[in-house]
C-alpha cells in the first residue's frame, strides 16, 4: 500500500533553512483588527506597545505590508541546533489504519522544551537582549512555554520570571525543575507578588489558576521592574509570524517531493502553531495559486472557535493587556479543573479569527478521552510520545484517513505535531485509569461569561 519512493524523514539541509519569516497579514485583504488599548479604546500605537513589548517585537506587531521579514543571523544560529526539524511521512500509521490516505507529519519536539515554542522564544529574547533588557516576564500553562523561554534567555544572558499557573505548577513539578536549570525563576499564580494576583485570590480562594490570570501578573511585574518587558507565547502576530519556520519547512520539504497537500490539520490553543504551519499554505490560498482544507482542532472543553464569538476582548482576565478582536469564550473563562490536554487559552490569534470568519479555514473541537485514544494509538506505532495539545490534531487527522478508507480517496494529508508528552504522565495516568472525564461547557455557561464581554463598537 505504501509508497516507498518518498522517506519515511523528508529532512532539508541546513541551508535551506528559511532565511525570512512570512507575514501572512500583507497578503490578506481583511487585515485583523487592531488591538486596542484598554483605557482609550483605540487602536494601539507603536508607543502604547513599546510600554510593554521590545521594539523590533512593535514593528513586527504592527506590520502589515511586508510579506517577507529577514530572520536575524543570531536567530537562525540557534535555529541551527534543533532545525530544521523532520517532516515525518506516517507509513507505520497508514498501515496500522489500512487507509488510502497518506499521512505526514511536522515535528516540532526535537528540542528540550518539546514543543514548537522555541522558535519564538528565541526571537524575543534575541530583542530583548539587543534592546538592552535586563530580563523578561511570561505566563506559562502546560509548561512549554516557560521552558522554551529559560532556555532562550539563557543563551542570551537574560533574566526570566515565569508566572505558573498553579495546577500545572503542583502537577509538573519537573517542568518547573527545568526552567530553574535554564536560570529562570517559577512562581505559581495567582500570587501574592501582585496586586492582580492578590485580586483574583480574595475573589476566588483555592482558585487553580488560568492563562489569562498568569498573563495579568506578568504583564504587572515587567511595568514594575525597570529594564523589564512582557513576553508572550502565542496569540500575537509577532509569534504566528516566528512560527512560519515550521510552515516554510513543511512547503520547502513537500515541494522536494512534489506532495500537494489536500488537508493540512493543527491544534490550537491561542493559534501560534497552527498559525505558523499554514500562513505559507493561506497565502497561496489568499492569491489565487492554489487551494487546500484547513481545519483546526481544539478541545470541546475550551472551544473558543467553534462555540465562542467574534468580538473584542481582553486578552487577560485582569483586564490590564490591550483587547483583541478574536473568537473568545470571555476573559473569566476558565477551562474545568479536570481538563487536561491543554490548549487552555479563552481566545483565539487575531489572525486566524479573521482566516476563520472569512471562511478560509475550518475549525472542529474534540472531547478529551478520544485526544487521547488518538495520542495512545499514534504512539504505539509512530514511536513519539505525542503532546496532549499535539493529539488532537493527530485525532482530527487520523478520523479523515479513516473517512479515506471509506471512500477510497488518497488524500494527502498534513499535521503539526507540535511537541512530546513526557511531562504530560499525570494526564495519560487519569486515562489510563478511565478517570479522564470529557468536560464540555454547557450553553448556559458560556452566556455567563459572553455577557461580561467588554462592549466595543
Ligand atoms: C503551547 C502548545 C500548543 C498550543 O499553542 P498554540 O499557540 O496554539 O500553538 C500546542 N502544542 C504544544 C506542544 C504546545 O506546547
Amino acid at each position: 500500500m505504501a509508497d516507498k519512493k518518498i522517506p519515511y524523514k523528508i529532512y532539508l539541509e541546513e541551508s535551506e533553512m528559511p532565511r525570512s519569516w512570512y507575514n501572512v497579514r500583507a497578503d490578506m485583504k481583511n487585515k485583523p483588527a487592531p488591538l486596542l488599548n484598554p483605557d482609550t479604546l483605540q487602536p494601539m500605537t507603536a508607543e502604547d506597545l513599546s510600554g510593554v513589548f521590545c521594539e523590533e517585537l512593535v514593528q513586527q506587531e504592527l506590520d502589515e505590508t511586508n510579506a517577507y521579514l529577514p530572520i536575524p543571523e543570531e536567530i537562525r544560529d540557534f535555529y541551527k541546533m534543533y532545525r530544521p526539524s523532520p517532516l515525518v511521512r506516517a507509513y507505520c500509521l497508514e498501515e496500522k489504519l489500512q487507509t488510502p490516505a497518506k499521512i505526514y507529519y511536522k515535528f516540532e519536539g526535537n528540542n528540550t522544551s518539546g514543543s514548537h515554542k522555541l522558535n519564538s522564544a528565541i526571537a524575543q529574547a534575541y530583542y530583548a537582549k539587543k534592546q538592552g533588557l535586563k530580563g523578561v516576564t511570561t505566563e506559562t500553562g502546560a509548561g512549554q512555554w516557560g521552558t522554551a523561554l529559560s532556555m532562550a534567555c539563557s543563551y542570551f544572558d537574560l533574566d526570566c520570571k515565569v508566572f505558573m499557573v498553579k495546577v500545572s505548577y503542583e502537577q509538573k513539578p519537573f517542568r518547573r525543575e527545568v526552567m530553574r536549570t535554564y536560570g529562570a525563576s517559577v512562581t505559581p499564580s495567582p500570587s501574592e507578588t501582585t496586586a492582580v494576583g492578590r485580586k483574583i485570590l480574595a475573589a476566588h480562594p483555592g482558585t487553580s489558576g488560568s492563562l489569562g490570570c498568569a498573563i495579568s501578573e506578568a504583564v504587572e511585574t515587567a511595568a514594575n521592574t525597570p529594564g523589564y518587558r512582557y513576553v508572550l507565547g502565542s496569540v500575537l502576530n509577532q509569534v504566528l509570524l516566528h512560527q512560519t519556520v515550521i510552515g516554510l519547512e513543511t512547503k520547502a520539504a513537500l515541494d522536494k517531493y512534489n506532495i500537494k497537500p489536500d488537508i493540512i490539520i493543527g491544534c490550537a490553543g491561542g493559534g501560534s502553531n497552527l498559525g505558523g504551519l499554514i500562513s505559507p499554505f493561506v497565502g497561496e490560498k489568499l492569491r489565487g495559486e492554489a487551494d487546500y482544507r484547513i481545519i483546526a482542532v481544539e478541545p470541546a472543553s475550551c472551544p473558543s472557535l467553534t462555540r465562542g464569538v467574534y468580538a473584542y476582548d481582553f486578552c487577560d482576565t485582569g483586564m490590564v493587556c490591550p483587547l483583541a478582536k478574536m473568537y473568545t469564550l470571555g476573559s473569566g473563562f476558565i477551562p474545568a479543573a479536570n481538563h487536561a490536554g491543554g490548549l487552555r487559552y479563552h481566545g483565539m490569534s487575531p489572525v486566524l479569527s479573521q482566516l476563520y470568519h472569512d471562511g478560509l479555514m475550518e475549525a472542529i473541537s474534540v472531547p478529551q478521552t478520544s485526544v487521547f485514544e488518538a495520542a495512545e494509538q499514534f504512539a504505539r506505532v509512530e514511536g513519539i510520545l505525542p503532546a496532549p495539545e499535539s493529539s488532537h490534531a493527530i485525532r482530527v487527522a487520523i478520523d479523515e484517513a479513516m473517512k479515506c478508507k471509506e471512500t477510497g480517496e488518497e488524500k494527502t494529508i498534513v499535521f503539526g505535531l507540535t511537541g512530546t508528552g513526557y511531562f504530560d504522565m499525570v494526564a495519560y495516568e487519569k486515562f489510563h485509569d478511565g478517570k479522564m472525564e470529557d468536560y464540555v461547557p454547557t450553553d448556559e455557561e458560556l452566556a455567563t461569561y459572553r455577557a461580561m464581554l467588554p462592549k466595543v463598537e
